[in-house]
């Protein structure tokens, strides 16, 4: 294939580019960020293949991106000397969406500009934010260590399809130009582009640099301009910086740039430690859950480096699975630079940084439970997967239950804003165990029957109806030294709350409808396993009781589902 040759984007591709050609408008800039972030990613890769094979540099190993402009032709480019692209990169990463989360993308389309355009950076769909500027986009690439004849062009204006062809490149890397629309002028301008670059690029480490034109005068009097190359952006990255120097604006551009994501994060911790474990981490609470947070092949992990030099993105063994909506970057002196995935798994040292990171992420949420509104957004989000966490994590389970919260019968609503030390503050003088009950939805709890002998007792019940409650509250026994006790099942108890004479008078009209019982039990016969009057109900006739061993309903449904 050594010529010219036309391909068609994936359908999604297209619906894409139609999207954010419409909805982005307001938000045109990112378009440079998402190109800066590229080029950035582009040259770790290098950097990161180089540790191997030093000649992939080809003798320039002075990683960097360079931005130009003409504002006569109305043009931008990013250049970067990164790891580039070989031809069939370049139709798969320019030309389809490779991310398994393409269709569920479209699907959570909204229409609404403001939150589809939130959603678009989380899907790792950058590059494509070209086409809100330009009505034309030129890539030329070159992979690094391969021949000069190897390079690609690829041309497209957005509308269904691309062309490419191979050319010659002297350097490898990737160059993308913008010919920018009548309407984006505004970009091809040294003011608007350097903002720009401080504005999203400061905290990457790679100088990102502008040409600068300075006048000169020769010895013969001859006016003559020297360009020469200036680094705009900080270019340090932004976890090896003192705290002190760092802004709130800073710490959320970064999270920009390493989670994908347009919104702000809830809240952030950045540590630096020094002793037997050596690491540097910066670790981010999303505003939002992504799309894939219940999918078994979700993204999920944190960006590794070794040494300030990075080593791989989505590194899931720093963190256990009930705090995978974590983001960031750990930085350590304890692994080796030739570290891989396989590695990860057996290192005792990656043993000892995750239970490390897992408490730094856990104070975090505690500080984060200070700001009730704020906690409350990112338990409206997580909540539920941070329920998996006393299961997975015994010795933390404690610390996670504290971060927990509940519908209960206090506030008689849908919204989980409870904790379990709000309960225990509001138990009746006598009582002893923590009640609760688990239902389908939060309505089919809160009208159950088995709560009648509560509310009539003024005792508070946790209302659950997550499905992943009743797993929690099977690894979940005690909190604050009470017993958390399943309203459903087994014999009610409910302690020193109910007086001797209720006791009693309880007994005989138990010993009056003895004749009743026996009737219904023959009745009944081996569906049931036994016929008791009870004292739960105070309004319905009857109700079915689990026995206190009893794997309950949304468990039985979910091994029943599973096919066991
Ligand atoms: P993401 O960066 O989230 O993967 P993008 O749409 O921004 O998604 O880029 C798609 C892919 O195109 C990248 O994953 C990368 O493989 C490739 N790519 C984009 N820009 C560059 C570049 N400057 N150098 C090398 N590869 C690039
Ligand atoms: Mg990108």
């Amino acid at each position: 294939a050594d010529q010219k040759e036309t391909l068609g984007f994936q359908t999604e591709v297209k619906q894409l580019l139609h999207l954010m050609i419409h909805s982005l408008y307001s938000n045109r800039e990112i378009f440079l960020r998402e190109l800066i972030s590229n080029a950035a990613d582009a040259c770790d890769k290098l950097r990161y293949r180089a540790l191997d094979d030093d000649s992939l540099f080809e003798g320039d190993s002075e990683l960097r991106v360079e931005i130009e402009f003409d504002a006569e032709a109305r043009t931008v480019t990013v250049r970067d000397n990164g790891i580039g692209m070989s031809r069939d990169d370049v139709i798969a990463n320019l030309g389809t969406i490779a991310r398994s989360g393409t269709a569920e993308f479209l699907k959570q389309l909204s229409g609404e500009q403001q939150k589809d355009a939130k959603l678009i950076g989380q899907f790792g769909v950058g590059f494509y934010s070209s086409f809100i500027v330009a009505d034309e986009v030129t890539v030329r690439t070159r992979l690094a260590g391969s021949e000069r004849s190897a390079g690609t062009q690829w041309v497209s204006r957005g509308e269904g399809e691309f062309t490419i062809e191979p050319i010659e490149l002297e350097r490898h890397g990737t160059e993308i130009r913008l010919a920018l629309k009548s309407d984006a002028a505004e970009f091809a301008d040294e003011y608007r582009l350097r903002a720009l670059v401080r504005k999203y690029s400061d905290h990457i480490d790679l100088p990102v640099q502008m040409q600068k034109v300075e006048e000169q005068e020769g010895e013969d009097g001859e006016k003559s301009s020297v360009v020469s190359w200036e680094t705009v952006n900080e270019a340090q990255a932004l976890w090896t910086r003192p705290k002190g120097e760092l802004s709130d604006d800073d710490y959320k551009a970064f999270y920009k740039h390493i989670a994908h994501d347009f919104t702000d994060p809830l809240s952030w911790s950045h540590n630096k430690v020094e002793g037997k474990l050596e690491y540097t981490s910066l670790l981010y609470v999303p505003a939002r859950a992504p799309f894939d947070l219940y999918q078994r092949e979700g993204v999920r992990g944190l960006k590794l480096y070794v040494q300030r030099v990075f080593i791989m993105d989505d590194a899931e063994q720093f963190l256990p699975l009930y705090l995978r909506f974590v983001k960031g970057v750990i930085d350590t002196r304890d692994l080796s630079l030739n570290v891989s995935r396989e590695i990860l798994q057996q290192d005792p040292q990656v043993e000892k940084l995750k239970s490390a990171l897992t408490k730094r992420v856990l104070d975090m949420l505690k500080k984060l439970a200070k700001e009730p509104e704020r906690y409350q957004e990112f338990w409206n989000q997580f909540g539920s997967v941070l329920k998996e966490g006393p299961a997975e994590d015994y010795a933390n389970r404690e610390k996670i239950a504290e971060l927990l919260r509940f519908s209960t019968t206090h506030t008689d609503s849908a919204v989980q804003d409870q904790s379990l030390a709000d309960y225990v503050g509001r138990m009746k003088e006598g009582q002893q165990k923590i009640y609760y009950l688990v239902a389908d939805s939060f309505n089919a709890a809160r009208h159950s029957p088995h709560l009648e002998i509560f509310r009539k007792k003024g005792i508070e019940v946790l209302l659950l109806s997550d499905r992943v409650d009743e797993w929690l509250m099977s690894h979940l026994s005690e909190f604050d030294g009470k017993a958390l006790v399943d309203v459903a099942k087994g014999d009610l108890d409910l302690g020193d709350v109910e007086d001797e004479e209720e006791k009693k008078a309880q007994e005989e009209s138990a010993k009056a409808k003895q004749a009743l019982v026996d009737r219904l039990k023959e009745q009944l016969g081996e569906r049931v396993a036994q016929v008791r009057v009870t004292h739960r109900l105070t309004d319905s006739p009857a109700c079915v009781v689990l026995d206190e061993h009893d794997m309950g309903f949304q468990m039985r449904r979910l091994m029943e589902a599973a096919g066991q």
